[in-house]
C-alpha cells in the first residue's frame, strides 16, 4: 500500500482519521473497480486534511496495481447509458451558452477523460463538435464502444505526452476525477492541452452535499474506487491551484429511472436483489426521476495569458 498526501495543500501533516478501512484480502477486483457498480461499503481508511478540508483514501493500492485493476474492469452501465449521455449533453451545451458563445463548433475539438464506451463522445459529435478524442482505461470499455467513436478512444490512463499541447476546446471528464491518484499531474496535463481559452467541465461527486454527509460511512461515495473526494470549496480550489480560471461551480441534477436509484439507494444488497429486477419491470421503476443526488460541476477556463 501507498501513502497519499493532500491533493490540495501537498501535505500528510494535518491528517485526521475520518474512517477506518474496510478491506479485507480479497477486495480489490476488477469486479470492484467497474463503473457503477453497485455499492458495497468496501473502502480504504479515510483521512480528512484539517489544513483545507480535503478527504482522501490513505494508504491506497499502487498505481500499476490501480492500472491492472481498471484495464481489467467491465462495463456494467447497461441501460443507465442512455440518461448519462442526455445529462451530460445537456450540462455541455448549457456550459458553451454561457461562457463560450462564440465557439464554432464545426471547428473545435473535445477531449474525454476517462470516456468508458464513448458513449459521450457520440453525444458530441452529434451536437455537432468537428473532432472528440477519448482515454479510457478498460480495455473491455474500448472494444463495446460504437465504431463511429472507437478509433478516436485511447486505451490508456489519460497522462502526459498523449495528445499536442493546446489541442482541444474543451476538455470533459465526468465522474472520474474521485478515481484519479494523481489528481495534480493530470489537471496540469489537462491544461497544457487545452488551447488558451478553452474550457473544462468536470462532473464529479460533492462530498459535502447533504446527502453526503447525512449518510456518512454509508455513503456510496465512501468507495474503494474514490481516492480524493471533493466538495464545493476544494474542486475550485485544485483547479485554481494549476492557474485555471473558475467560472462556476454547481449542484448537478441527473435523470434516471427509480429502479436506478434504488440500486445506489444504502438499502441491504438482499433487499435490492430481489426487488430492483422487479421494479424493472414495472412503470413506476422506469419512471424517471431528476434528483441532485451529490454531485457537483464545475466549469473552469484555460486564462488566455499564463499566468
Ligand atoms: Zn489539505
Amino acid at each position: 500500500m501507498i501513502a497519499t498526501t493532500c491533493a490540495v495543500c501537498e501535505t500528510d501533516t494535518a491528517d485526521r482519521e475520518v474512517y477506518a478501512d474496510t478491506l479485507s484480502a480479497d477486495a480489490a477486483t476488477s469486479q470492484r473497480f467497474s463503473a457503477r457498480r453497485t455499492p458495497d461499503r468496501v473502502h480504504y481508511r479515510m483521512v480528512r486534511c484539517d489544513n483545507c478540508g480535503l478527504l482522501r483514501s490513505n494508504p491506497i493500492l499502487s498505481d500499476e496495481e490501480l492500472a491492472r485493476l481498471y484495464r481489467d474492469s467491465s462495463l456494467t452501465y447497461e441501460d443507465e447509458v442512455a440518461f448519462a449521455r442526455r445529462t451530460y449533453g445537456e450540462y455541455l451545451l448549457r456550459c458553451l451558452a454561457t461562457y463560450a458563445p462564440d465557439i464554432e463548433l464545426g471547428s473545435a475539438r473535445l477531449l474525454e477523460i476517462g470516456c468508458g464506451n464513448g458513449f459521450f463522445l457520440e453525444q458530441a459529435l452529434a451536437s455537432g463538435f468537428h473532432d472528440v478524442a477519448g482515454v479510457e482505461p478498460s480495455l473491455e470499455a474500448v472494444q463495446m464502444a460504437s465504431p463511429s467513436v472507437r478509433g478516436r478512444i485511447v486505451n490508456d490512463i489519460f497522462r502526459d505526452g498523449l495528445f499536442a499541447p493546446g489541442q482541444f476546446d474543451v476538455i470533459c471528464a465526468f465522474q472520474v476525477f474521485d478515481h484519479l491518484p494523481h489528481p495534480n499531474d493530470v489537471l496540469k496535463t489537462c491544461r497544457e492541452a487545452l488551447r488558451p481559452g478553452g474550457l473544462a467541465l468536470f462532473i464529479n461527486h460533492d462530498v459535502g452535499a447533504w446527502t453526503n454527509r447525512l449518510l456518512g460511512a454509508r455513503s456510496p461515495v465512501i468507495d474503494i474506487e474514490h481516492i480524493y473526494l471533493f466538495d464545493t470549496d476544494t474542486m475550485p480550489r485544485i483547479f485554481e491551484k494549476h492557474g485555471f480560471e473558475v467560472l462556476d461551480v454547481f449542484p448537478v441534477a441527473n435523470t434516471y429511472p427509480l429502479h436506478y436509484w434504488m440500486k445506489m439507494a444504502p438499502v441491504p444488497a438482499s433487499w435490492k436483489t430481489k426487488v430492483i429486477p422487479a421494479l424493472k419491470e414495472t412503470g413506476l421503476g422506469r419512471m424517471e426521476l431528476s434528483w441532485r443526488a451529490g454531485n457537483l460541476g464545475l466549469i473552469a477556463r484555460n486564462p488566455q495569458v499564463t499566468l
